[in-house]
């Protein structure tokens, strides 16, 4: 599981390095920088040096796996944007806006709506881009015997039709749909929900599913596989990073190169536990099939990577909340039979990102919770990173107007000013660590409470470990265990309480079309406020001079609530029941009113927010002495998205056939 970044409002820098490098429609581009990285020994920078490459390695699955045509229309843009000189300037101007929110959601699919995007001039027009492009040099991903015209005619729906494939994950399929086949996403092919009754998979995560000759087909993502290129050059820079790796570091390490090899899922399975005992390494790395939020049917793993070390000074909160997990597990307000008892091994840090690809960039989220498997979860335990550094470039980034707009008070306000980065941490730290890693469900579920909640179970555990971080928040316990001081306690209650409530409003803005939410996390978050104003007085609906306000004005009756529905969202989960499930996100969380959706976007841009933000990554650079080997690895920033995204997609291209 993971979190996203909260919704960001970037303006100026706060200090005299640039975070903020530009804006692109309602994309901001933010620099992350990774500070302690110069302070790491060589052997650590270099072990990070590989496992870099083997992240830049796989970035191309991803993309497949997003849209089966992204590859080819990113050759494509990239073409155009490498060779401008002979190219109409606004057209040019067009193409470059579109490539570079192309580079940042991976694809024409906007990364919250799920939502198509297009280019805005004419097909003519970028033909004719084309076509100045291609007498500059430029060289086009041409089939055999194609020609430029051909390729673009071809491509030509993808590029200019908001009908065609207009949805990349969609879990509330419109009539004569179901989420496969309205889905645009390139994990399965040619078959319908109806198909998979049935069907047991044996590679659940790692597998795109075929119907060939009526039969269905998984192709598997190994070596001799789906995606053996890219999977061959991850492992060997796997293997070039573990004689720099602490032994229980290349254990994991070793058992993940057995798994890319064999596609198995009992590897897969040696590899999360492998990985899940490796609890106090300084660098660590997630590369694979991890997270389920692409498929509607929350099944097919989502190729990324990440490259981090442990920001020890910041690791001190999060360990102490792991530490106690216990306690909180014995405190949960659900029914006692879904406790777990001999809570194990959640290993919880802050780290620092170097590098992210695939599902994890330039879109990152601020935490992680990991192994997915339930069973491996209940037996092994966790790991839980908070990405402090990228936490710091929002926190260094937001805009004062954000809060006022969306706060009834001045003091309201004042507070989020001043405890919100404080708050927000806290709680994330508690989300992953004691939300995600907490509870159990019944034995006939087999650990695989996925299974039975289907496209409902992301939004499900999303709701789950929120509710744990905001039920947990106000107990004294807290102060107890030193997490906050008692005199300011009361204050980042309410704080939390209050943003947590604005958010339900202000997210809307981040849907400008339609009027469903999509995405896993947003749905939980409109879920718990609409469900705490329906079955609390915890929440006020106010208007002032033709404003929306969703005030918190009762913390004590928030929390009463918030624990009420944690218990039946624990039920839920820990008996899979899917009808719940379904009639709670479809009441509270799916469907909003467009007039108020309509009111806050009008807001927000008049203010000038931008609803997502895409990072650029630090750039390392391995310097070698005549034998070739490493002597140092230094880090620069590029404080450019064009430069970063056309580095990596040169870095990969010989691995496409
Ligand atoms: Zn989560």
């Amino acid at each position: 599981m993971r979190e996203p970044t909260p919704a960001p409002v970037t303006t100026a820098p706060a200090t005299d390095r640039q975070y903020l490098l530009e804006r692109i429609g309602e994309a901001a581009v933010v620099q992350v920088y990774a500070d302690g990285f110069r302070d790491l020994p060589l052997r650590e920078r270099i072990l990070v040096w590989h496992l870099g490459q083997a992240a830049i390695a796989g970035r191309d699955i991803f993309y497949d796996q997003r849209y089966a045509h992204n590859l080819e229309m990113r050759d494509v843009v990239e073409a155009i944007v490498t060779h401008p000189s002979g190219v109409d300037r606004s057209t040019l101007d067009e193409i470059v806006r579109y490539t570079k929110l192309f580079w940042i959601n991976t694809g024409p699919y906007n990364n919250l709506t799920s939502r198509k995007f297009v280019l805005a001039c004419t097909p003519a027009a970028f033909a004719a881009a084309a076509h100045a492009a291609a007498r500059d040099g430029a060289r086009f991903p041409l089939q055999d015997g194609e020609t430029l015209d051909a390729l673009l005619a071809r491509l030509q729906p993808m590029f200019f039709d908001l009908d065609v494939d207009p949805i990349v994950t969609s879990k509330t399929p419109r009539a004569g749909k179901d989420i496969v086949t309205a889905s645009a996403n390139n994990l399965y092919v040619g078959l319908t929900m109806k198909d998979l009754e049935g069907f047991e998979e044996k590679h659940p995560l790692n597998s795109r599913l075929v119907k060939r000759d009526g039969r269905l087909v998984e192709e598997v993502y190994r070596i001799g596989g789906r995606y053996s290129a890219q999977i061959t050059a991850i492992v060997q820079h796997l293997e070039a990073a573990i004689p720099y790796a602490t032994e229980p570091m290349a254990r994991a390490l070793r058992a993940l190169a057995t798994f890319y090899r064999t596609g198995e899922d009992a590897d897969r399975e040696a590899y999360d536990i492998a990985w899940v005992q490796d609890k106090a390494s300084p660098v660590d790395t997630i590369n694979g099939f991890v997270e389920v939020y692409l498929d509607a049917r929350s099944i097919k793993g989502a190729w990324e990577a990440l490259v981090f070390y442990v920001n020890q000074e910041k690791t001190s909160q999060i360990q102490t909340i792991a530490s106690q997990a216990q306690w909180f597990e014995d405190h949960m307000p659900w029914d006692p039979k879904y406790r777990k008892e001999g809570v194990r091994g959640v290993t919880a840090n802050a780290i620092d990102v170097v590098i992210e690809a695939g599902d994890s960039g330039p879109i990152t989220p601020v935490g992680i919770n990991l192994p997915n498997d339930q069973t491996i979860r209940e037996r092994y335990g966790s790991k839980s990173v908070s990405l402090s550094n990228v936490n710091e470039a929002y926190d260094r980034s937001t805009l004062p107007e954000f809060r006022s707009e969306f706060s009834w008070t001045a003091e309201e306000a004042e507070r989020s000013k001043r405890w919100n980065a404080f708050a927000g941490e806290l709680t994330t730290n508690m989300h992953e660590v004691i939300g995600h890693g907490s509870g159990k469900v019944a034995e006939r579920l087999n650990g695989n409470p996925q299974s039975a909640l289907k496209e409902q179970f992301s939004a499900i555990e999303e709701s789950r470990a929120d509710l744990v971080a905001l039920y947990f928040l106000p107990d004294r316990k807290l102060v107890e265990f030193g997490l906050v001081q008692e005199v300011d306690h009361e204050e980042i209650v309410r704080t939390e309480y209050e943003s947590y409530t604005r958010n339900a409003l202000v997210q809307l803005r981040r849907v400008r079309e339609g009027t469903d939410i999509e995405e896993d996390h947003m749905r939980n978050r409109q879920m718990i406020v609409r469900w705490l104003m329906a079955h609390t007085t915890a929440i006020e609906v106010r208007r002032r001079d033709g404003k929306t306000f969703y005030v918190m004005t009762d913390p004590s009756a928030f929390r009463e609530g918030v624990g009420r529905l944690l218990a039946e969202v624990q039920r839920i989960k820990g008996e899979g029941d899917y009808d719940a499930a379904l009639a709670l996100f479809h009441t509270y969380g799916v469907h909003f009113d467009a007039a108020l959706r309509d009111e806050v976007v009008a807001r927000v841009d008049h203010l000038q927010l931008p609803s997502y933000t895409g990072f650029v990554m630090p750039k390392l650079e391995a310097l070698t002495d005549e034998a070739g080997e490493i002597v140092d690895v230094t880090i620069a920033y590029p404080l450019d998205l064009t430069t970063q995204m056309l580095e990596y997609s040169a870095a990969t291209r010989h691995l496409r056939a």
